[in-house]
């Protein structure tokens, strides 16, 4: 005999799972996950810098011709 579906639960806050969102309850806690992954892909290593100096403007007028 068939077993019922397993209640699957928001991997995030252990709310039950919504099948538009899933495997997450909600859409927040989707965009949380998502979020999570792009802020360690743009997360910089170290303290954070007060004020770059700049390394000398590059001003390349277009003078061809
Ligand atoms: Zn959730």
């Amino acid at each position: 005999m068939p077993k019922p579906p397993e209640a699957k639960l928001c991997p995030l806050c252990g709310k039950p799972e919504a099948p538009e969102h899933a495997p997450f309850c909600g859409r927040g806690c989707k965009d949380r996950d998502l979020l999570k992954w792009l802020g360690e892909s743009y997360r910089i290593p170290g303290p954070p810098a007060d004020e770059q100096h700049d390394f000398g403007r590059v001003d390349s007028e277009g003078d061809a011709g």
